[in-house]
């Protein structure tokens, strides 16, 4: 039912290619709350951690892109190239181990996609410098 609000949204969007009239405006004030206010409080009712993780998810779209394939090939390939080394200047630590290496965006790529994918913003670390460095960045950020 949300998805029909979406379509017929879109449709009254784009079928007019002039300038909105009164009716246009007057059907945009009756809709507009019926959209906005279904979704936001869905988590903080229930309690469920499941409708929680999808608020998380709709907030921050990329963090299903580290579930794909693509991300699992690419995370691969970076360890490869960094000879499952810890690139954290002073570490140097072989991981042969995957599960205990990150493959860490250099520059937080803060739902850019073409960061996200980019090579060069791709560094591996072991998991200690990982957390340590995140936690000073989350410091850093507020
Ligand atoms: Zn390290």
């Amino acid at each position: 039912m949300e998805k029909g609000q979406l379509q017929r949204q879109r449709g009254w969007q784009t079928s007019k290619g002039g300038s909105p009239d009164q009716s246009d405006m007057a059907r945009l004030h009756k809709l507009a709350p019926r959209i906005t206010s279904s979704s936001p409080r869905i988590g903080s009712t229930v309690g469920d951690s499941r409708a929680h993780d999808r608020n998380r998810e709709a907030r921050a779209p990329w963090r299903k892109w580290y579930r794909t394939a693509r991300w699992s090939r690419l995370r691969l390939k970076i360890f490869e190239r960094d000879l499952f080394q810890c690139q954290m200047p002073g570490c140097g630590h072989v991981e042969g181990n995957l599960s205990k290496l990150v493959c860490d965006h250099k520059k937080p790529h803060r739902g850019n996609e073409r960061m996200f994918w980019d090579e060069d913003n791709l560094q591996t670390l072991c998991k200690p410098c990982h957390d340590s460095l995140k936690q000073r960045q989350e410091r850093a950020d507020g």
